[in-house]
């Protein structure tokens, strides 16, 4: 055996490896920061219980010689020295809060398996040559406090610190005020630029990669959405003595988008396309309808795709004449994450072994905020029947493990280049 290989040999052993029991002890044990009566957690952000869950998480990342600051927002950043302190720091995390009533592993995997790594290498009395820094992002949840995913949204310079933290819950409780309450209105000024790249780990909280038995998404990017309102008036008239053929009905019209919305999402894949809600004026059994109100939500992975949903979607409301009007009242551009990261993290799936398949988020993560600032990728878990946001929502030990160990690797991988 040449020297070369021995000390490729001595390389790998000394690689240590990430704890999954560990890991599941923490998932459990945290999870009695706001558990809720079905085995679920109720920790809505900056209350006591998130309080309560960021004490433990800044005493554990201390007492691994990490070192702790608190920005404006509340996000915090645990940074775990490197060997060479004059790199930027890799960055892993997501967020500790949940919904009322929500699960034990949504975003609260990301920031227990950065943990983890951190017990890892300090276990092994090892440094990289990049800092590490852990992070939770305050309020993804956008539950208590809207928008959702503030704090990497802040971070991200989407939105500003003073105005965010005036922004009120249904209570009138503002987000600086409830910064205070629990402590953690930090002074912090971090810099995005002291990071070179950002790996979220993420339950994924769809069905995709239990149906294929997958025990890896490598996540390429987050789909774009748009949604739209629409109008349509048409005539009130009497059920009973209005012949069918002089009639102008409005949720007959209506009922023709909502097949075209369905159609258009079918014909546009992997695009998505629903009515989730239908407002029909009078309502009323015995009279025709004079006015509907739709709201319409369509999704696709990218920009080109949403264009084409939205192109269609406008022919479909053309062919319903005047009574129909269109509006476009919110969009968000799909992300697309880096290569470089994306390809850490197939190449880490694989060096360990695990079944990985590409895949675009459905949902909004903080990784979509950092993301236009750094390069950054997720790397998703299966979730049990696809929930989330729900106190059944379960990912096993093992598959927690699998994403733990492909986070590490994928560090690993960028902490070499
Ligand atoms: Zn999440």
């Amino acid at each position: 055996m040449s020297a070369e290989a021995l000390s490729t040999d001595r390389v790998r052993i000394n690689t240590p490896a990430t704890n999954g029991d560990r890991l599941w002890g923490d998932i459990v044990s945290t999870a009695r920061f706001g558990a809720a009566d079905k085995g679920g957690v109720t920790r809505l952000t900056l209350t006591e219980e998130d309080r309560r869950v960021r004490d433990w998480f800044v005493a554990e990342c201390r007492a691994l010689g990490c070192t702790v600051e608190v920005d404006g927002i509340g996000n915090i950043f645990a940074t775990y020295a490197g060997e060479d302190m004059s790199l930027p720091a890799i960055a892993v995390g997501s967020h500790l809060d949940t919904q009322p009533q929500g699960g034990r592993f949504d975003g609260i995997l990301g920031v227990l398996a950065g943990v983890e790594i951190l017990r890892t290498l300090e276990e092994a009395s090892t440094r990289l040559r990049h800092p590490l820094t852990v992070i939770n992002w305050t309020n993804e949840e956008g539950s208590r406090f809207s928008p959702a995913m503030m704090g990497s949204g802040v971070f991200a310079g989407a939105l500003a610190l003073d105005a965010t933290q005036a922004l009120a819950d249904r209570e009138g409780i503002a987000v600086g005020t409830a910064l205070d309450a629990i402590g953690y209105r930090g002074e912090a000024r971090i810099d995005p630029a002291a990071f070179s790249a950002y790996v979220e780990l993420h339950i994924e909280q769809g069905p995709l990669l239990e149906a294929s038995a997958t025990e890896i998404g490598v996540v390429t990017g987050i789909q774009g959405l748009r949604w739209f309102d629409i109008a349509m008036s048409g005539t009130e008239a009497h059920a009973g003595s209005t012949p069918m053929a002089q009639r102008d009905d409005a949720l007959v019209a209506a009922a023709e988008i909502v097949l075209a919305v369905r159609d258009i999402a079918r014909q546009n894949p992997p695009g998505v396309g629903t009515v989730g809600f239908v407002d029909v004026g009078p309502n009323s059994r015995n009279v025709v309808p004079g006015s509907v109100r739709l709201q319409i939500d369509m999704r696709h992975p990218s920009e080109a795709g949403l264009d084409q949903m939205e192109a269609a979607l406008q022919q479909a409301v053309g062919r319903a004449g005047a009574r129909a009007e269109l509006k476009r009242i919110w969009s968000k551009a799909p992300v697309v994450f880096a290569p470089s990261i994306v390809d850490a993290v197939r190449n880490s799936a694989e060096a360990l072994g695990y079944s990985a398949t590409d895949i675009v988020s459905g949902a909004g993560h903080d990784a979509a905020h950092i993301a236009t600032i750094m390069p950054t990728a997720m790397i998703f878990v299966p979730s049990k029947d696809g929930l989330s946001h729900n106190e059944a929502e379960y990912t096993a030990p093992e598959e927690c493990a699998r994403g733990a160990e492909v986070l590490f690797q994928t560090i690993l991988e960028i902490d070499r280049r």
